[in-house]
Protein backbone atom coordinates (compact mmCIF):
# COMPACT_ATOMS: atom_id res chain seq x y z
CA UNK A 1 0.00 0.00 0.00
CA UNK A 2 2.02 3.32 -1.12
CA UNK A 3 2.46 6.57 0.97
CA UNK A 4 0.17 8.60 1.82
CA UNK A 5 0.57 11.56 0.00
CA UNK A 6 0.68 15.45 2.62
CA UNK A 7 -1.58 17.37 1.75
CA UNK A 8 -2.21 21.12 2.86
CA UNK A 9 -5.31 23.34 2.29
CA UNK A 10 -5.48 26.70 3.16
CA UNK A 11 -9.14 27.55 3.80
CA UNK A 12 -9.81 31.37 3.67
CA UNK A 13 -13.06 31.77 5.23
CA UNK A 14 -14.78 34.71 4.20
CA UNK A 15 -11.37 36.99 3.57
CA UNK A 16 -10.15 37.73 0.24
CA UNK A 17 -12.08 38.73 -2.94
CA UNK A 18 -11.78 38.00 -6.40
CA UNK A 19 -8.60 40.29 -6.76
CA UNK A 20 -6.97 39.67 -4.12
CA UNK A 21 -7.34 35.74 -4.34
CA UNK A 22 -6.48 36.00 -8.30
CA UNK A 23 -2.96 37.46 -6.56
CA UNK A 24 -2.57 34.85 -4.35
CA UNK A 25 -3.27 32.12 -6.42
CA UNK A 26 -0.87 33.51 -8.86
CA UNK A 27 1.59 33.28 -6.29
CA UNK A 28 1.23 30.00 -5.06
CA UNK A 29 1.52 28.58 -8.58
CA UNK A 30 4.61 30.43 -8.94
CA UNK A 31 6.13 28.62 -5.58
CA UNK A 32 4.34 25.19 -6.70
CA UNK A 33 7.82 23.88 -8.07
CA UNK A 34 9.14 24.02 -4.43
CA UNK A 35 6.48 21.10 -3.36
CA UNK A 36 8.45 18.87 -5.95
CA UNK A 37 4.78 17.41 -6.61
CA UNK A 38 5.36 15.74 -3.40
CA UNK A 39 3.04 17.58 -1.35
CA UNK A 40 -0.50 18.30 -2.40
CA UNK A 41 -1.40 21.88 -2.01
CA UNK A 42 -5.68 23.40 -2.25
CA UNK A 43 -6.99 26.44 -1.03
CA UNK A 44 -10.64 27.19 0.02
CA UNK A 45 -11.18 30.47 -1.49
CA UNK A 46 -15.08 32.45 -0.55
CA UNK A 47 -17.70 30.97 -3.31
CA UNK A 48 -17.58 34.21 -5.17
CA UNK A 49 -14.63 33.44 -6.06
CA UNK A 50 -13.97 30.18 -7.21
CA UNK A 51 -14.76 30.41 -10.58
CA UNK A 52 -11.80 33.36 -10.59
CA UNK A 53 -9.33 30.80 -8.60
CA UNK A 54 -9.76 28.06 -10.54
CA UNK A 55 -9.29 29.54 -13.74
CA UNK A 56 -5.91 31.24 -12.25
CA UNK A 57 -5.01 27.38 -11.22
CA UNK A 58 -5.88 25.84 -14.74
CA UNK A 59 -3.14 23.29 -15.37
CA UNK A 60 -1.06 24.54 -12.17
CA UNK A 61 -1.60 21.18 -10.18
CA UNK A 62 -2.90 23.68 -7.37
CA UNK A 63 -6.34 21.97 -6.10
CA UNK A 64 -9.59 24.34 -5.41
CA UNK A 65 -11.85 23.42 -2.64
CA UNK A 66 -14.78 24.96 -1.77
CA UNK A 67 -15.84 25.72 2.04
CA UNK A 68 -18.94 23.98 1.78
CA UNK A 69 -21.53 21.59 -0.49
CA UNK A 70 -25.23 21.51 -0.34
CA UNK A 71 -26.50 17.85 -0.21
CA UNK A 72 -29.34 18.02 -2.86
CA UNK A 73 -28.64 18.30 -6.74
CA UNK A 74 -30.65 21.34 -7.38
CA UNK A 75 -33.85 22.56 -5.93
CA UNK A 76 -34.85 25.59 -3.21
CA UNK A 77 -32.11 26.31 -1.22
CA UNK A 78 -31.53 30.37 -1.17
CA UNK A 79 -28.06 30.68 -0.61
CA UNK A 80 -27.21 27.45 -1.29
CA UNK A 81 -24.89 25.30 -3.97
CA UNK A 82 -24.59 21.31 -5.12
CA UNK A 83 -21.55 19.46 -5.34
CA UNK A 84 -22.45 19.77 -9.72
CA UNK A 85 -22.24 23.14 -9.33
CA UNK A 86 -18.60 22.93 -8.08
CA UNK A 87 -17.70 20.50 -10.75
CA UNK A 88 -18.91 22.67 -13.47
CA UNK A 89 -16.29 25.18 -12.21
CA UNK A 90 -13.24 23.26 -12.30
CA UNK A 91 -13.74 22.47 -8.11
CA UNK A 92 -12.30 19.08 -6.74
CA UNK A 93 -12.50 19.75 -3.18
CA UNK A 94 -15.28 20.43 -0.61
CA UNK A 95 -14.64 20.90 3.10
CA UNK A 96 -17.86 19.26 5.12
CA UNK A 97 -18.79 20.12 8.66
CA UNK A 98 -15.79 22.69 9.05
CA UNK A 99 -16.38 23.49 12.67
CA UNK A 100 -17.69 27.20 11.90
CA UNK A 101 -20.45 25.80 9.70
CA UNK A 102 -21.12 23.79 12.87
CA UNK A 103 -21.31 26.33 15.86
CA UNK A 104 -22.90 29.19 13.43
CA UNK A 105 -24.90 27.65 10.92
CA UNK A 106 -26.53 24.33 12.46
CA UNK A 107 -24.46 21.49 10.84
CA UNK A 108 -24.41 18.95 12.57
CA UNK A 109 -23.96 15.33 12.35
CA UNK A 110 -27.47 14.07 10.23
CA UNK A 111 -26.64 17.05 7.54
CA UNK A 112 -22.36 16.55 7.50
CA UNK A 113 -22.73 12.73 5.98
CA UNK A 114 -24.98 13.99 3.64
CA UNK A 115 -22.89 16.88 1.96
CA UNK A 116 -19.66 14.12 2.28
CA UNK A 117 -21.99 12.03 0.31
CA UNK A 118 -22.89 14.44 -1.91
CA UNK A 119 -19.34 15.50 -2.74
CA UNK A 120 -18.21 11.98 -3.23
CA UNK A 121 -20.98 11.12 -5.65
CA UNK A 122 -19.96 14.10 -7.59
CA UNK A 123 -16.46 12.47 -7.42
CA UNK A 124 -14.83 15.47 -5.53
CA UNK A 125 -13.20 15.29 -2.25
CA UNK A 126 -14.63 15.63 0.64
CA UNK A 127 -12.64 16.91 3.49
CA UNK A 128 -14.64 16.22 6.64
CA UNK A 129 -13.92 18.17 9.64
CA UNK A 130 -14.06 16.74 13.28
CA UNK A 131 -12.95 18.15 16.66
CA UNK A 132 -13.89 19.17 20.11
CA UNK A 133 -14.76 22.26 21.84
CA UNK A 134 -12.86 23.22 24.96
CA UNK A 135 -15.17 22.74 27.30
CA UNK A 136 -15.35 19.43 26.01
CA UNK A 137 -11.79 18.51 25.78
CA UNK A 138 -12.04 19.72 29.30
CA UNK A 139 -14.51 17.36 30.68
CA UNK A 140 -12.71 14.48 28.73
CA UNK A 141 -14.96 14.13 26.33
CA UNK A 142 -12.77 14.56 23.04
CA UNK A 143 -12.46 10.51 22.47
CA UNK A 144 -16.21 10.61 22.83
CA UNK A 145 -16.78 13.69 20.40
CA UNK A 146 -14.45 12.78 17.82
CA UNK A 147 -15.49 9.27 17.17
CA UNK A 148 -18.94 10.62 17.02
CA UNK A 149 -18.49 12.71 14.20
CA UNK A 150 -16.08 10.80 12.69
CA UNK A 151 -18.58 7.35 12.99
CA UNK A 152 -21.38 9.72 11.60
CA UNK A 153 -19.30 10.35 8.26
CA UNK A 154 -17.80 7.09 7.87
CA UNK A 155 -21.50 5.78 7.93
CA UNK A 156 -22.05 6.87 4.35
CA UNK A 157 -18.12 6.01 2.86
CA UNK A 158 -18.12 2.84 0.65
CA UNK A 159 -14.94 1.21 1.06
CA UNK A 160 -13.90 1.21 -3.02
CA UNK A 161 -13.85 5.19 -1.77
CA UNK A 162 -12.21 5.56 1.45
CA UNK A 163 -8.82 6.37 -0.31
CA UNK A 164 -10.55 9.72 -1.68
CA UNK A 165 -11.70 10.59 1.72
CA UNK A 166 -9.93 13.64 3.57
CA UNK A 167 -10.46 13.78 7.43
CA UNK A 168 -9.45 16.69 9.01
CA UNK A 169 -9.23 16.92 13.22
CA UNK A 170 -9.64 20.30 14.10
CA UNK A 171 -9.97 21.04 17.82
CA UNK A 172 -12.57 24.05 18.24
CA UNK A 173 -10.44 25.42 20.95
CA UNK A 174 -7.53 25.22 18.69
CA UNK A 175 -8.71 27.11 15.71
CA UNK A 176 -7.90 30.93 15.13
CA UNK A 177 -6.44 31.53 18.56
CA UNK A 178 -2.89 31.29 18.18
CA UNK A 179 -3.11 28.28 20.60
CA UNK A 180 -2.45 24.88 18.30
CA UNK A 181 -2.38 21.75 20.08
CA UNK A 182 0.52 19.97 20.99
CA UNK A 183 1.91 17.78 18.27
CA UNK A 184 1.57 14.45 20.99
CA UNK A 185 -2.46 15.58 21.17
CA UNK A 186 -2.96 15.78 17.47
CA UNK A 187 -1.21 12.37 17.20
CA UNK A 188 -3.01 11.24 19.90
CA UNK A 189 -6.46 11.74 18.61
CA UNK A 190 -5.38 11.00 14.86
CA UNK A 191 -4.57 7.81 16.36
CA UNK A 192 -7.52 7.08 17.15
CA UNK A 193 -9.51 8.48 13.77
CA UNK A 194 -7.10 5.95 12.22
CA UNK A 195 -8.19 2.91 14.72
CA UNK A 196 -11.88 3.91 13.57
CA UNK A 197 -11.16 3.82 10.30
CA UNK A 198 -9.32 0.57 10.78
CA UNK A 199 -12.17 -0.89 12.21
CA UNK A 200 -14.62 -0.53 9.35
CA UNK A 201 -12.28 -0.32 6.24
CA UNK A 202 -9.35 -2.80 7.44
CA UNK A 203 -5.89 -1.95 5.89
CA UNK A 204 -7.25 0.36 3.53
CA UNK A 205 -7.38 2.95 6.24
CA UNK A 206 -3.89 3.04 5.97
CA UNK A 207 -5.08 5.01 2.74
CA UNK A 208 -6.89 8.03 4.25
CA UNK A 209 -5.39 11.36 4.98
CA UNK A 210 -5.91 13.17 8.44
CA UNK A 211 -4.98 16.74 8.43
CA UNK A 212 -4.60 18.38 11.58
CA UNK A 213 -6.19 21.78 11.90
CA UNK A 214 -5.67 24.70 14.48
CA UNK A 215 -2.95 27.50 14.41
CA UNK A 216 -1.09 25.92 12.12
CA UNK A 217 1.68 28.44 10.87
CA UNK A 218 5.11 27.98 9.25
CA UNK A 219 7.25 27.68 12.71
CA UNK A 220 5.08 24.79 13.99
CA UNK A 221 3.64 23.07 10.91
CA UNK A 222 6.99 20.63 10.97
CA UNK A 223 6.77 19.16 14.49
CA UNK A 224 3.33 18.59 13.91
CA UNK A 225 3.75 16.74 10.54
CA UNK A 226 6.24 15.04 11.74
CA UNK A 227 4.00 13.14 13.83
CA UNK A 228 3.13 9.23 12.05
CA UNK A 229 -0.99 9.80 11.75
CA UNK A 230 0.06 13.86 10.39
CA UNK A 231 -0.86 13.57 7.13
CA UNK A 232 -1.26 17.45 6.00
CA UNK A 233 -2.92 20.25 7.71
CA UNK A 234 -5.77 22.66 6.86
CA UNK A 235 -4.92 25.91 7.69
CA UNK A 236 -6.97 29.01 8.22
CA UNK A 237 -5.00 32.69 9.49
CA UNK A 238 -1.60 31.60 7.94
CA UNK A 239 -2.93 30.60 4.48
CA UNK A 240 -3.87 34.14 3.76
CA UNK A 241 -0.64 35.07 2.20
CA UNK A 242 0.77 32.50 -0.16
CA UNK A 243 4.02 32.95 0.95
CA UNK A 244 2.86 31.69 4.49
CA UNK A 245 1.06 28.82 2.84
CA UNK A 246 3.64 27.76 0.70
CA UNK A 247 5.99 27.80 3.79
CA UNK A 248 3.89 25.21 6.09
CA UNK A 249 3.14 23.01 2.81
CA UNK A 250 6.72 22.37 2.42
CA UNK A 251 7.04 20.86 5.89
CA UNK A 252 5.08 18.60 4.15
CA UNK A 253 8.14 17.30 2.19
CA UNK A 254 9.53 15.39 5.69
CA UNK A 255 6.99 12.98 4.58
CA UNK A 256 7.81 12.89 1.19
C1 LIG B 1 -9.52 26.63 10.12
O1 LIG B 1 -10.21 27.58 9.81
O2 LIG B 1 -9.82 25.51 9.70
C2 LIG B 1 -8.36 26.85 10.96
C3 LIG B 1 -7.69 25.82 11.36
O3 LIG B 1 -8.04 28.17 11.28
P1 LIG B 1 -6.66 28.68 11.96
O4 LIG B 1 -5.53 28.02 11.21
O5 LIG B 1 -6.69 30.16 11.79
O6 LIG B 1 -6.69 28.25 13.39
Amino acid sequence: MGKRVPFVCGNWKMHHGVEATRKQVRALVEGLPRLKGMVDLAIAPVATTLAAACEAARGSGLKIAAQNVHWAEKGAFTGEWSAAHLVELGVTHAICGHSERRALFGDDDITVPKRVRAAMDAGLVPIGCVGETLAQREAGKTEHVVATQTEAILEVIKPDEIDRLVLAYEPVWAIGTGKNATPTQAQEVHAQIRRLLAKRFGAKAELVRLQYGGSVKPDNAAELLREPDVDGALVGGAALEAASLLAIAEAGLQRA
